[in-house]
């Protein structure tokens, strides 16, 4: 069935059983029709093998995501990969994916709209692989789990109840490039990232 529109996505999210169902429903969206005429891929995420217990909610891929289909693989994926491996997580095991599965041009943020339309698709996707904790990246995630007025530094720090599951809001790690290593989004999401651990550990 084609997918064009925010209905559509959640109807056709909805019908997938499966992941292999829902990846194939997403590589045919064109619900965003600016985006998906101008991607390459559409980075569906990566969801290990076996189940796993965390879920990272990035906002979108970029220039080198789009290239690969994989989301996390740029320099804000590099980081990430070091301060996961840092805080004694290992990034093979966990699921990653974006509230929006193609491109913005020239990395410009999604607008509302774009986040709107795709996030059926993360919707089922948290559903489908049913994640103990959920990490949401920035602002774009924290809006999708929390709602659009929740802001960041009042969302940081507590371990929610969120859909029968738990979540920990936290930077995206290009904010930590942004303001560098001695800034307060690298701090945070170091310590963000170890207190995943910890939930983990004890649960
Ligand atoms: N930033 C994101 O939010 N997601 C990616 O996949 C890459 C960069």
């Amino acid at each position: 069935m084609p997918v064009d529109a925010t209905d559509d996505v959640a109807k056709a999210a909805h019908a997938a059983r499966t992941l292999t169902d829902l990846v194939a429903a997403m590589r045919g969206c064109t619900a965003c029709a600016g985006l998906a005429a101008q991607r390459r891929s559409v980075v569906v995420g990566d969801f290990p093998e076996r189940r796993p217990r965390l879920m990272l909610v990035g906002e979108a891929p970029g220039a080198q995501e789009d290239a690969t289909g994989r989301p996390f693989v740029g320099r804000a994926g590099q980081l990430l990969d070091a301060l996961l491996a840092e805080a004694g997580l290992d990034r093979a095991s966990v699921a990653v994916a974006n509230v929006v599965k193609c491109r913005p041009p020239n990395n410009r943020p999604p607008t509302r709209r774009e986040a709107k339309q795709c996030s059926g698709w993360l919707d089922r996707q948290v559903a489908l692989v049913d994640p103990a904790l959920v990490v949401t990246l920035g602002g774009t995630a924290l809006a999708w789990a929390l709602g659009p007025g929740t802001r960041l530094r009042d969302a940081r720090g507590v371990v929610h109840a969120w859909r029968d599951r738990r979540l920990i809001a936290t930077y995206h790690p290009s904010a930590a490039i942004r303001f560098g290593p001695n800034g307060e989004p690298m701090a945070a999401l170091r310590a963000d990232l170890h207190r995943v651990r910890e939930v983990l550990c004890s649960s």
